[in-house]
């Protein structure tokens, strides 16, 4: 019978189903494996980066799982977001059903891959009793300070109506529709992910080498940790009355204290509180206030990328060294968001402020010696008073030690990581569990009323807030005084979701009812052995799971540091070069893979064809050719005898039977490298499709039964519905629940036989091995032909591999 993918797959997708084959064991005295795909959203139908994302972390379960270790690979649905919304607006689709109905097309997809997933685990993050804990969360983090409701300038995207979190802007853009982002003053909550910046930093380290180097990178860039002294400029007293007494001065930070000397001119951000002060009060002119709102309308990137442009106050600081009046300056490239939003300059030593004073003709003064201005480097300080002729470094350090011993500043860490803003105003999302009382202020919502889950029945028309216009659903009783208030009506970031989603899989879902994570499961469970999933994530979600887990730990709800131990990011899945994407109309349906050729072949495609760190090409040609090395291996069932492992006694056999030998037992060997360490899953594939065509050139039954026995172990975790049908039929399995020990034998290579010759004569034969190198061929053919080469002085040696080494002489 010729390879029918299609029955044989659906018989031991069935049979999975029945047996619970990949439910992982309570018992927790088994060494374990946690293996984590990052999980989809459910837009509706799954994608090529899927397939690939899956398969690489379904081979691994299934190779853990082999050795007999306790394997925890499960999957759900990060079910929260705007698509479900815009699919309502669109289609007039509830956000539920739709999101609902997604899950179940899609849970039958991914089960026809035959993805080895713990059914008893799933759960979608729009599950009521996913939100239930997570609320609690937010309410324990909002008793511990860590959340809080704050009036602030926010990132909002026009197109989506909602506010966005400062790792989701992206160049200025909405990381979603890509729109640009504007700056919009409201309240909204914020988590003090800041108070765990240097943590988050130092934890990097213990996982250096064991994530790809250019994510801690990223993280370490994005926290973005800088040292150096903060100080305050003191208004002078003519610039105080000017601002009705309400100033008397601003902090600024500064990483250059060495240039302080050098400060010619201090600037504020337009949206700096003195700026609004003085618009408010007019004391600039119309065509200035109308230049600096211009400003602060703009966002941060068309500021950034926007000539350097700014305004004198007409007030004036005191040099807190020099006791110099400095004049003071708004600029559109001091952003609020960073160090107070206010900075000394020193155009001497400062691109950006040198830029600023060559437009403006403010006074430029150096202060360390060197190069052309604007100078940058170090060397020494000049007109630095009682600092001058100290090399800048060590002034660094005595200038702060001076601020600090003065009362006039203090060394201070800054860093550019902002506090998460995780304020949604949008439908399809958690609640946010607190309530806003008169009388009490914001309360949390009583833990016994939880979850606070979303009413139904809405108008979802994308113009506002659906919970906010909702008729009855936020007007409540006062969790603390009883009296009449209103809820929350923003809802969370989704990135929430998935910032805790690994403790809840590892939590025994028994335990669902009673507890969010469990703490004893998540001992034994966590951290996350292997995680796979995009580079896209390397901030946002990876740095908020990072927080969440650090934070979760501090309340109390489990003792992990770090969740992800390991994590590798797999490349992008091309078609003609580019990236599928359905606009480009190059996207290739994996539905309609499986299909026409199985979801084995499927796979095989997707795991051989690059390496999962490297972008794949999409070829319908390597398609083809893993659906055919899928047939030659299902008809090469015939030429097995044996139904165990065979016992052969190497050196009887033909060499065409010790190669085919030497090929399984090298793809055998390969296979602990390449799961356990490379994941380089294309060159053990590679190595057994080498092995199948060594077996095809020799016709001993036992090396037959013995290879196959092998190579469907090997590709087991790959190509399992094939593997298993065949080592069933062949092996009753047994071949797929051993680890099968390598052979030493197999590895002796065969000897060479080389002719030794002096001055082109043969004088003697030797042995050779035939992996021995040029080098080791030269020294056993110079010891055979010693007799010949005594007395003589070797003026060349030459080696023809496989056949002779030639020794040109001439007498001592
Ligand atoms: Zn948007
Ligand atoms: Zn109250």
């Amino acid at each position: 019978m010729s390879y029918e993918p299609k029955s044989i797959e659906t018989k031991w997708q069935k049979r999975w189903e029945e047996e619970q084959a990949f439910e992982p064991s309570r018992d927790q005295s088994l060494p374990k494996k946690y293996i984590l795909s990052m999980f989809p959203y459910p837009s509706g139908r799954i994608h090529m980066g899927h397939v690939r994302n899956y398969a690489i972390g379904d081979a691994l379960a299934r190779y853990w799982r082999k050795q007999g270790v306790n394997v925890l690979h499960p999957i759900g649905w990060d079910a929260f977001g705007m698509p479900a919304e815009n699919a309502a607006i669109k289609h007039g689709l509830h956000p539920k059903k739709w999101t609902y109905e997604n899950i179940d097309y899609m849970r039958k997809e991914l089960s026809a891959l035959g993805l080895s997933f713990s059914k008893e685990r799933e759960f979608a993050t729009c599950d009521p009793l996913y939100t239930r804990w997570e609320q609690e969360f937010i309410i324990r983090m909002f008793e511990a300070g860590l959340l809080y409701r704050e009036n602030s300038t926010v990132n909002w995207c026009e197109t989506c109506h909602t506010v966005l979190a400062n790792e989701q802007v992206e160049e200025g853009c909405c990381w979603r529709c890509d729109n640009p982002v504007v700056q919009r003053e409201m309240p909204g909550y914020y988590i003090d992910i800041v108070r765990y910046a240097q943590e988050l930093l130092d934890d990097l380290e213990q996982l250096e080498g064991k994530w790809p180097s250019q994510v801690l990178t990223m993280q370490r860039n994005w926290i973005g940790r800088s040292q150096g002294l903060q100080f305050r400029f003191e208004l002078n007293d003519a610039s105080k009355a000017k601002l009705h007494g309400c100033f008397d001065g601003y902090d600024v930070f500064t990483t250059r204290p060495d240039t302080i000397f050098g400060v010619t001119y201090s600037a504020l951000a337009p949206e700096h509180p003195i700026v609004k002060h003085l618009i408010e009060h007019k004391l600039l002119d119309d065509e200035i206030i109308q230049r600096i709102q211009a400003m602060i309308n703009m966002s941060e990137r068309e500021r950034s990328q926007a000539e350097k442009e700014g305004y004198p106050l007409g007030i004036s600081v005191i040099h807190p060294l020099t006791g110099e009046d400095i004049p003071v300056w708004t600029a559109n490239f001091v952003l609020a968001s960073y160090g107070g939003g206010a900075v000394m300059a020193v155009p001497a030593h400062d691109e950006r402020d040198y830029e600023f004073a060559q437009k403006y003709d403010l006074p430029i003064k150096r202060v360390i010696e060197g190069g052309e201005l604007p100078y940058t480097g170090d060397g020494v300080l000049v007109e630095s008073g009682v600092f001058t002729g100290k090399p800048n470094r060590e002034a660094m350090k005595e200038i702060i030690a001076f601020f600090e011993a003065e009362g006039l500043g203090s060394s201070q860490i800054n860093y550019k990581l902002r506090n998460w803003g995780i304020s949604r105003q949008r439908y399809w999302g958690a609640p946010i569990p607190l309530v806003h009382c008169e009388r009490c202020g914001l309360v949390p919502e009583k833990l016994e009323n939880l979850p606070v889950t979303l009413p139904d029945d809405v108008e979802i028309t994308g113009e506002g807030n659906p919970l906010e216009k909702h008729p009855t659903w936020k007007h409540c009783a006062c969790p603390q005084c009883g009296g009449p208030a209103v809820r929350e009506t923003d809802t969370m970031d989704t990135f929430i979701q998935s910032s805790w989603y690994q403790f809840r899989y590892a939590t025994h879902p028994s335990k669902w009812e009673t507890t969010g994570i469990d703490k004893e499961d998540s001992a034994y469970w966590m951290p996350v052995d292997q995680y796979i999933g995009g580079i896209e994530h390397a901030i946002l979600h990876l740095l908020y799971a990072r927080f969440f887990t650090k934070a979760l730990r501090d309340l109390g709800y489990h003792d992990i540091d770090e969740p992800f131990s390991r994590l590798l990011t797999q490349g992008m899945v091309l078609k003609d070069g580019a990236k599928m994407s359905k606009s480009k109309g190059n996207t290739v349906d994996p539905d309609a893979i499986v299909e026409r050729y199985g979801a084995d072949t499927a796979r095989l495609f997707i795991l051989f064809a690059a390496p999962p760190q490297k972008e794949l090409e999409w070829k319908d040609s390597g398609v083809e050719g893993a659906f055919r090395f899928l047939k030659k291996l299902y008809s090469r069932k015939e030429k097995v005898t044996h139904s165990v492992l065979p016992e052969i006694e190497h050196d009887a056999l033909a060499p065409k039977g010790k190669e085919a030998r030497a090929k399984v037992y090298e793809a055998l060997r390969k296979s602990k490298d390449v799961f356990e360490k490379t994941f380089a899953f294309n060159t053990l594939i590679a190595a057994t499709m080498e092995a199948l065509n060594a077996l095809d050139k020799q016709d001993d039954p036992s090396v037959w039964s013995e290879g196959m026995y092998i190579l469907l172990h090997l590709l087991e975790p790959i190509v399992p519905h094939i593997a298993s049908e065949l080592s069933e039929e062949l092996f009753g399995r047994k071949n797929l629940r051993e680890m099968i020990p390598l052979k030493e034998e197999v590895f002796v290579t065969e000897s060479v036989t080389y002719a030794v010759s002096i001055n082109g004569k043969r004088r003697t034969e030797v042995a050779v091995p035939a992996d021995a190198d040029n080098e080791t061929i030269a020294a056993i053919a110079r010891e055979a032909g010693a007799r010949w080469l005594e007395g003589q002085q070797i003026v060349k040696e030459i080696v023809v591999p496989g056949k002779l080494v030639n020794f040109v002489v001439k007498p001592a």
